[in-house]
């Protein structure tokens, strides 16, 4: 074997799937010295996940690149779920379980994963150019744990292996055997019923004496999908068991006389329940129980038994007396469907997994894309900032406290309807109890499929108000969740802008001052008197803008947004003190810095009503922090600074002067 290289990394991240990328954006945005690898040789082009979630769509307008998934993909609204009627014929029930208009600006969508990743690959290129290295597989890993405690040690070493065209790009199966159509690309190759195959990766890549490479690396990343080699390398089980179903999933284009198949829907027959989902470019993915598996064969399932011809059969079965056929297959595959998670997401403070690595489920409930994303990203900005420097290694252990109670709870979404899809008879149950209890499931666990609610813990990052502490000042904007979308006014420009592309996913932490009516004096003045704080204008105290550590290319890791509940008119952007609209020299004056709660008659979706969704007092306004994933992390009055102060020194770096 040639001799291997050496190198040092301070993150690796194993796995360029959604959950990985996401954990890459934020290298780049915090310029980490990163590297990410993946073991195939291309990206996902077809196939896979579909589902985007509300709250997965306020990131991607967090990141700038929302309007390409507008753009290109399918909105899907309300569910119509279609029963047999007394007399066994097929009807409509519904329309169900519309978007909470009122909670998010976002409604679902759906779109291929393939353009979901070429989107975040393209907006990493916006601010470095960190490449995915592909047809790149980790072979072997090694932790001292004597140096975890030390921040400039690289406790990790971990052996890259480059594979050989062949290796990283496996041979997709497009022939099964049973008669046409046969030529449709297939997901059979990489499903998720192969065993791990990496083992055997490993070996015929050693054979061929291919180029390795050891690199150390202070943190380790393994969003390596369900069969993750490095939560094998570290012994953190996957706990839960595999279901008894097979699954066939077909993405289409129809040609049917059923009148809702581009509505999302479910059809359930005598012979079982398909969920129908209307795709782009006149698609339409069909999720379609295909047989149990044989209590003989000991839970195993030979996958080649499952052929397209059969998946099709089933949907014309229960489709019946509808008609479908089709002359264009994108993507389909076969899989059973675990239902497990681990029982930590992390190993000490240097090694996390993120995404389908620590929990599968069934596809169905269209949260895989989406829970792996948001795990990427919550476990993606804190290893960023701690790497460089910014933040205080203790924010890290928030990550699994704030991940992992979400995996229990899609856990238990998916026991609960996918039970609705195995079903395998309607005997007994009326068509209004079925079709109610499926809304009912769906309903119960919309908020948290969503994303709109996130129950993060109290922790360091997390300061909740105690009842104690007497009413919040801001009743709705509660530490641990994220703030609820608002479309607000600029303040000198006019123009209206949704909160959750205001505050972008590029890196600072956000102190929000809700500054109230400002036309009132006494406001003007406690305004001031906090401007005064935030300039640092007495000498015994640092001001919050320069007492942190930043980020590479990036002044302050403080950013300030003032948004006032005055008529826009009757203030002006200059009475504001200078501090909260700072000027460039070269740049002029922050315009970006100052909003307006009030309404535009040309908008009808920026109303003037930010204070009273978010439970703010007019006049009085609060304050916030929001943490760069738009989290809230800290709430209270304009003049708490210096508490508001004590939670950031919790969880920042401050600059090493002798005055602190
Ligand atoms: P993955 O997307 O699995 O990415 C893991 C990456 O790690 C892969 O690119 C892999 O090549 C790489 N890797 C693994 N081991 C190594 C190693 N040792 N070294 C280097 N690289 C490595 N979800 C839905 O919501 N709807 C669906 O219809 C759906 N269908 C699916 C069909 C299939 C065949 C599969 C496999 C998954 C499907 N999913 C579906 C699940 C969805 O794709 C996942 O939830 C999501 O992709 C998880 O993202 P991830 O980044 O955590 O893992």
């Amino acid at each position: 074997e040639t001799e291997a290289v050496e190198s040092q990394t301070d993150v690796l991240i194993i796995g360029a799937g959604p959950s990985g990328l996401m954990a890459a954006y934020w290298m780049a945005v915090c310029g980490v010295r990163a590297r990410i690898i993946d073991k195939k040789g291309t990206k996902v082009f077809t196939g896979q996940a579909d589902g985007l979630r509300p709250r997965t769509l306020e990131l991607f307008d967090s990141m700038g690149f929302q309007h390409r998934v507008i753009h290109e993909g399918h909105v899907a609204v309300e569910a119509n779920f279609w029963v047999p009627d007394e007399n066994g014929k097929l009807t409509r029930q519904g329309p169900h379980c519309s978007p909470k208009i009122n909670e998010s600006n976002h409604y679902n969508m759906l779109l291929n994963q393939g353009r979901i990743e070429r989107f975040v690959i393209d907006t990493i290129h916006k601010y470095s150019d960190l490449e995915v290295e592909r047809g790149v597989i980790a072979e072997s890993f090694e932790y001292d744990e004597t140096l975890e405690d030390n921040p400039d040690a690289y406790p990790i070493t971990v052996k890259l292996r480059t594979l050989s065209d062949e290796e990283a790009n496996p041979a997709h199966l497009t022939t099964n055997g049973s008669g046409p159509p046969t030529a449709f690309t297939n997901g059979m190759g990489r499903g998720s019923l192969l065993p791990d195959d990496w083992e055997e990766l490993i070996q015929k890549s050693r054979a061929r004496q291919a180029k390795t490479e050891i690199v150390k690396a202070k943190y380790i990343i393994g969003c390596d999908g369900a069969h993750s080699w490095t939560r094998k390398q570290v012994n953190i089980p996957l706990e839960g068991s595999m279901t008894e179903h097979i699954w066939g999933v077909i993405d289409v284009v129809p040609l049917t006389n059923f009148p809702d198949i581009r509505r999302l829907g479910t059809i359930t027959h005598s012979s079982g329940t398909i969920l129908v989902i209307p795709r782009e470019r006149r698609m339409v993915r069909l999720y379609v129980p295909v047989q149990i598996v044989d209590a003989s064969t000991n839970g195993r399932f030979d996958r080649s038994t499952i052929t397209l011809e059969m998946i099709k059969a089933r949907v014309q079965a229960i489709m019946s007396p509808f008609t479908f056929d089709f002359q264009v297959c994108d993507w389909w595959t076969a899989y059973q469907v675990g239902q497990r998670v681990a029982p930590t997401f992390n190993k000490g403070t240097r090694i996390f997994l993120a995404g389908d690595a620590v929990h599968t489920h069934s596809p169905k409930v269209g949260l895989g894309m989406n829970m792996s994303m948001q795990d990427g990203f919550n476990i993606g900005w804190k290893v960023a900032m701690v790497a460089v420097g910014a933040a205080n290694p203790a924010i890290l252990n928030t990550y699994t406290a704030e991940r992992h109670p979400l995996a229990e709870m899609l856990l238990e979404f998916d026991r609960l309807w996918s039970g609705e899809f195995t079903e395998t008879s309607t005997n007994g149950t009326t068509k209004a109890d079925k079709a109610d209890r499926m809304v009912d499931v769906v309903e119960s666990f919309m908020d948290f499929a969503d994303g709109l609610k996130a129950y993060y813990p109290n922790s360091s990052l997390v300061w909740k108000v105690s009842e104690e502490e007497g009413p919040a000042a801001a009743r709705n904007l509660i530490p641990g969740e994220r703030i609820p979308p608002m479309k607000l006014r600029n303040q000198a420009e006019g123009n209206s802008k949704w909160t959750t592309r205001l505050f972008e996913s590029d890196g600072p932490f956000r102190i929000i001052i809700l500054a109230g009516d400002v036309r009132v004096e006494a406001q003007q003045e406690r305004v001031a008197a906090l401007a005064r704080i935030l300039e640092g204008e007495d000498k015994t105290k640092v001001s919050p803008l320069c007492r942190y550590m930043s980020i590479p290319g990036r002044e302050s890791l403080i950013e300030i947004v003032t948004i006032h509940s005055a008529p826009w008119e009757e203030v002006e952007f200059f009475d504001f003190p200078e501090i909260l609209r700072p000027f460039d020299p070269v740049m002029g004056w922050g315009y970006e810095n100052i909003w307006c709660d009030a309404s535009a008659t040309w908008d009808p979706y920026c109303q003037g009503k930010g204070y009273e969704k978010w439970g703010v007092d007019r006049l009085r306004g609060a304050m916030l922090v929001l943490r760069p994933d738009q989290y809230i992390g800290w709430s209270g009055e304009l003049e708490e600074v210096d508490d508001m102060t004590a939670y950031l020194d919790g969880v920042l770096i401050k600059v090493p002067t002798p005055e602190l």
